[in-house]
């Protein structure tokens, strides 16, 4: 069987960094096995979902690389919710029932008060039919719960927790459909995930006791369950899912100059015993993609160790994906004798100013005044040749060291740290130096 996995967000707002994590496992899951990647729009919440956000998600996705085999709708496939839930009301496995949510809580509170679990009494399956019908008549539409097999214990063996056990005697009967009609989360999932032939559901561990439920709904339609795996949530540095990390989105980061391949390199690897590797591509991340290397501590997100990785990840951009974000003029060597140096792409263009633009040099001593002029003279033979000027420089002015390449670099681009000069003299050119080293002889 194809694995094939879905990723499934609601669209009612943009994707946070938690998320792009979950579809971006999803996505290695099914690209180490050739398999089959989805995007399923759960909009049954017609009220909170927006086009916009389905944009923004689709945009996100994109951007990261993370393409999809197929995309669905749920608001497209309430038919089919319809046609299976109809064989569950004439299986008995969903059942009507009117209390509010006012009744509800009172219920709750009394069994807590009593020191019982607060599970759902199941007082709307003692109703008659008549009861049914003077409840139709009155006006009162009834919501629907998916009544759970509490002979038969919930197992199973979770990719990322190992087995798991749920005993229906203590769970609540989930309600799955409004009084309006409309559909509650867990029932259409598991329609889709049959109907779409998901092998493989991999998503967050608020959802494991949705799971529980969910694993009989594939049993009461007949269907065979997928491979559930769920992961530990996304907590920042100080350890709890902090205000900016449960908003912080792709878009934010993107502003930041972080690139696609750092969030990537890192958010493939939280959160498991595989070190984050900035050299490795999606390619190589879902080749050594693994479930059992995930841990159940929550994956810490340090926004300073992206920064860190992206760094290092700009470090190894080749010119081809990089080019239509450089200066106009900036070419291949260009981009390699600079990059070394850069945290953001973004600030390749102050280094090519620093290349053709003009520069200001401190003030030098005159000691180092008559050394730049020497310089400049010196550079009339060996051209745009860094380790032939400063061996000839060390040889006449008998200077070594910081004495001898520092006031040239400062000359050559004001700046006192920066790229390998012998990559950059040559990007500087002849002419361009010898003006600038005349001007600090001189000035
Ligand atoms: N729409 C659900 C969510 O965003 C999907 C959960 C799932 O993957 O089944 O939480």
């Amino acid at each position: 069987m194809t694995v094939t996995t879905r990723f499934a967000p609601s669209p009612t707002g943009t994707l946070h960094v938690g998320n792009v994590r979950t579809a971006l496992h999803c996505w290695l899951l099914a690209r180490k096995h050739g398999g089959r990647f989805l995007l399923r729009i759960d909009d049954t919440d017609l009220e909170r979902s927006r086009e916009e956000h389905v944009a923004s998600i689709k945009a996100d996705l994109t951007w990261l690389g993370l393409n999809w085999d197929g995309e669905e709708r749920q608001s497209a496939r309430f038919g089919l919710y319809e046609a299976q839930f109809q064989k569950l009301i004439a299986a008995g496995r969903v059942y009507r029932c009117y209390e509010s949510a006012q009744e509800l809580e009172l219920k709750r509170k009394v069994l807590l008060g009593r020191g019982l679990p607060p599970i759902y009494d199941r007082a709307a399956l003692m109703l008659s039919e008549e009861d049914h019908a003077a409840k139709a008549a009155a006006g009162e539409t009834p919501h629907w719960r998916f009544l759970l097999d509490r002979d038969a214990q919930i197992e199973w063996t979770d990719g990322i927790r190992g087995p798991q056990h749920f005993d229906p005697a203590k769970m609540s009967d989930p309600v799955v459909r409004r009084g309006d009609g409309s559909w509650l989360y867990l029932l259409p999932s598991v329609i889709d995930d049959i109907a779409m032939g998901v092998t493989d559901v991999m998503r967050g561990e608020d959802h494991v006791s949705n799971t529980a439920s969910q694993l009989q709904m594939f049993e009461a339609l007949g269907a065979a369950r997928p491979r559930f795996s769920h992961e530990a949530l996304l907590v920042g540095t100080e350890g709890k899912l902090s205000k900016r990390l449960g908003s912080l989105g792709v878009a934010a980061l993107r502003d930041e100059g972080i690139e696609p391949e750092a969030l990537i390199a890192l958010l493939a690897r939280l959160g498991t015993s595989d070190p984050v590797d900035p050299a490795l591509s999606a390619e190589d991340l879902a080749a050594t993609f693994e479930l059992s290397h995930f841990g159940r501590a929550p994956a810490r997100f340090d926004e300073a160790e992206l920064h860190r990785v992206n760094a290092a990840v700009v470090h190894r951009l080749p010119y081809a994906r990089v080019a239509h974000l450089l200066p106009e003029g900036m070419g291949e060597a260009a981009w390699e004798a600079i990059r070394p140096n850069l945290e953001h792409i973004g600030e390749a263009a102050d280094w090519w100013q620093v290349v053709t633009g003009s520069v200001t040099a401190p003030a030098f001593s005159d000691e180092d005044k008559a050394y730049l002029a020497q310089a400049e003279s010196t550079l009339e033979t060996t051209g745009a040749d860094w380790p032939a000027l400063t061996a000839a420089l060390k040889e006449t002015t008998g200077r070594k060291g910081k004495a001898l390449f520092l006031p040239l670099r400062q000359a050559l681009t004001g700046m006192d740290h920066g790229p390998d000069m012998a990559a950059l003299l040559p990007l500087i050119g002849r002419d361009t130096a010898l003006e600038r080293l005349k001007r600090a002889g001189t000035h």
